[in-house]
């Protein structure tokens, strides 16, 4: 039998874009190497899948880091409002929180992918559980795929098997081998939205310890920062996490070494926090600097950061000199972090790099190399910022890619 369209890979990018490609009419196989579809899909936000991000489209791109301009018109024709309004379709209820974040009302990821294997079961998808390890071409068209000694035959291809990251999961980077043996160029991989990793005492003595509303800023050489934020972070055993530090390893690369600056006080420049040190000191005036810090700092980042001033804790603050005070206001604003390295990639969020987007046509996501041939998700280079916004590019390129067979 010759399908219509074989699809590879049962994550968010596959089941959608199959569900369109049946939709049509087409006779569909999704093929999907593990036991079951979308076991990336359901680890997402932390179990509660953060399925897309409702901004205005015009603010999406700006939070799309590899490739925006690529993914404009997969993006216009299919929005988080379309996302939002399909899985309501699907039955399944979704809440808006901080950020424009869409969550499943239940906060359950795997109602979204119960959602997308349904969808394709009622349009007539036939889900195989096989590892596809070629694909077939003639005269640069699509034949089909080979799973294993299986050849499997269909008239349009559609690749969707993720990245490399949490290749436990399944996406382990077996689709950017399929491209490259029928000819495309897969650009540099490298750990996208990954934590970071620091050798300093301090990350460990405040291990699991998050911070809120606090200013992050990464120098290598030079007064202009590589990149600088204000939200969310935390410390860890290894160095630090959180969503301010993931998406800063997005645009840090290949800097590393470098030095991550925390502004415990992003709000208050150095002379109005200087002012209120001294006035707060000085009601205090008999108490050691060991208990100056409680109202201004989280209590298990006292001691290491007392540790970095290199002023004695049991110094009374009325005998602090003007230069320790200085020296207390500028670490307030800026503590500082070595980062040597990321964690590997099997940690990251997203994967950077993929199938080079100048090969595929950004108006139906076929192959420029190979007719019949298409991509959805993460398998191309294309990755953006925590949010919604990853999933959110699943499925416009899925629904552009299942759309066009
Ligand atoms: C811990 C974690 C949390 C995340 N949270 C969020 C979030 O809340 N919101 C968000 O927007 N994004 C989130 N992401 C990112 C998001 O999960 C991915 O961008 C998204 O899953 C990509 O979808 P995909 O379908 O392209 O690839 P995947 O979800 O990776 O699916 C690819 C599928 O293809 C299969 N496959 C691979 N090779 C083959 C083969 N040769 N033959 C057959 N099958 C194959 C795999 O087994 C897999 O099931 C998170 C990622 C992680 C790791």
């Amino acid at each position: 039998m010759t399908y219509d369209c074989i699809v590879v890979g049962g994550g968010p990018a596959g089941l959608f874009a199959a569900y369109n490609a049946a939709i049509n009419g087409n006779s569909v196989l999704l093929l999907e190497k593990n036991d079951r579809c979308g076991k990336k899909l359901d680890i997402t936000g932390k179990g509660r899948c953060n399925v897309t991000n409702a901004c205005p489209r015009e603010e999406f791109l700006n939070n799309v880091i590899a490739n925006p301009r690529f993914l404009m018109s997969a993006i216009s024709r299919f929005d988080s409002e379309d996302t939002v309004a399909f899985f309501e379709m699907m039955g399944v209820k979704t809440k808006v929180e901080r950020g424009n974040r869409v969550f499943p009302e239940s906060d359950k990821a795997h109602d979204i992918t119960v959602a997308l294997v349904t969808a394709c079961k009622n349009t007539g998808v036939e889900i195989q559980h096989k590892r596809v390890t070629a694909v077939l071409t003639e005269n640069n068209s699509v034949k089909g795929v080979r799973c294993g000694r299986e050849e499997l035959y269909a008239k349009s291809v559609i690749i969707a098997c993720g990245g490399s990251s949490y290749p436990k999961t399944g996406s382990d980077g077996s689709g950017h081998r399929l491209a490259e043996s029928v000819g495309h160029t897969v650009t540099k991989i490298r750990p996208s939205l990954v934590p970071l990793v620091s050798p300093d005492k301090l990350c460990r003595d405040c291990m699991g310890l998050s911070l809120k509303n606090v200013g992050v800023s990464f120098y290598k050489d030079g007064k202009k920062p590589l990149y600088e934020e204000q939200g969310e972070m935390m410390f860890t055993h290894f160095g630090v996490t959180g969503p301010c530090i993931l998406s800063a390893s997005a645009h840090l690369q290949n800097s590393y070494p470098c030095t991550l600056y925390i502004d415990m006080k992003p709000a208050l420049d150095e002379k109005t926090l200087d002012k209120r040190l001294l006035r707060d000191f000085s009601e205090i005036p008999n108490k050691a600097l060991k208990n100056a810090f409680n109202a201004l700092l989280p209590s298990k980042l006292i001691d290491p950061f007392i540790e970095l001033t290199g002023i004695p804790p049991e110094t009374k603050l009325n005998s602090l000199t003007k230069e320790q005070r200085a020296k207390i206001v500028a670490l307030l604003k800026a503590i500082p972090i070595k980062i040597v390295g990321t964690r590997p990639i099997d940690e990251a969020i997203v994967t950077g790099g993929g199938v080079d987007c100048r090969e595929i046509d950004p108006k139906t996501m076929q192959s420029k190399l190979v007719s019949g041939l298409y991509f959805a998700g993460e398998v191309m280079d294309v990755d953006a910022y925590t949010g919604g916004f990853n999933l959110q590019i699943a499925f416009s390129t899925a629904f552009t890619a299942g759309n066009s067979i």
